[in-house]
């Protein structure tokens, strides 16, 4: 398994600190990201252990990675940026939706007091659950379930982070935040670029900041009428731009 060239300690594990190391400084400090929690946070993850195994390689490449299902862990810059977005620290609860390969929610739980997680499709549901719990994640609880719904017994979230795009933000993940809480969605057609947005809950109204341009997969919602992409198209686009190049399995849908 890929978690021996972590657990290998020495060489191995050494090596892959140090492309992490070289991944932080190239495309996250050239570009711009500031926060030294999250930079720490990039440094700390063994991305590595998130992708195939025949992609181990390219673990620390500026780009999205195939993760199977037609889905794709996301650009490291992308989650960088993301979750610098979003302000956590560790006295905040935070909602990660889409875990896919679990890579997005390991970063948030470096930061946050706890991350809830969830994802539609199962089996990278059962994968993020138990590869996050292998890695010692203790503050972390990752649910097969519909993410546009969020979570509402563990509501209100401090941050919401949204990995899908949404032609809007669903209602359910505003009304699950937190005063001053932030959720970082993806918005716009799932063809064409969306942009990253950003709310924030202030004294019962939002302020909403348009951060920049970005590539996701689409939020798939299974309360029909949620969302206007259907799971067909959603199988043709790679999250970030580029990526995936496997057929997309079967979809499993999730009851309402
Ligand atoms: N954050 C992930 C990125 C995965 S891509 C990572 O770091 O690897 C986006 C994920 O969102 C996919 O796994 C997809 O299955 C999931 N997704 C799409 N619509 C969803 C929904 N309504 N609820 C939960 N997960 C959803």
């Amino acid at each position: 398994m890929s978690d021996d060239l972590e657990r290998a300690g020495g060489g191995a594990a050494d090596t892959a600190a140090a492309r992490r190391a070289h991944m932080v400084e190239r495309q996250l400090v050239e570009r711009g990201i500031r926060d030294p929690d999250v930079l720490d946070a990039m440094r700390a993850v063994p991305r590595h252990l998130f992708v195939p195994d025949d992609l181990q390689h390219a673990a620390y490449d500026d780009s999205p990675l195939p993760i199977g299902f037609g889905q794709t862990i996301s650009q490291p810059y992308m989650v960088a940026c993301m979750t610098e977005l979003l302000r956590v620290n560790v006295r905040s609860r935070v909602l990660d939706v889409g875990a896919g390969s679990g890579y997005q929610t390991a970063v948030l739980a470096e930061l946050a007091g706890e991350v809830l997680a969830l994802e539609r499709i199962a089996a990278l549901e059962e994968q993020a659950r138990e590869r996050l719990e292998r890695m010692g994640y203790d503050n972390v609880s990752v649910r097969l379930g519909d993410g546009s719904q969020g979570w509402p017994e563990r509501a209100p979230f401090d941050g919401i982070m949204v990995a899908a795009a949404a032609p809007e933000a669903p209602p359910p993940l505003i009304e699950q935040l937190a005063e001053g809480g932030r959720l970082v969605i993806p918005l716009g057609d799932a063809h064409r670029d969306q942009i990253l947005t950003v709310y924030e809950r202030r004294a019962g109204d939002f302020i909403i900041e348009q951060a920049l341009r970005c590539r996701f997969v689409p939020l798939i919602a299974a309360a029909a009428g949620m969302t206007k992409v259907g799971p067909g198209e959603g199988e043709r686009l790679e999250a970030d731009g580029d990526g995936g190049d496997e057929d997309p399995g079967p979809w499993e849908e999730v009851g309402p």
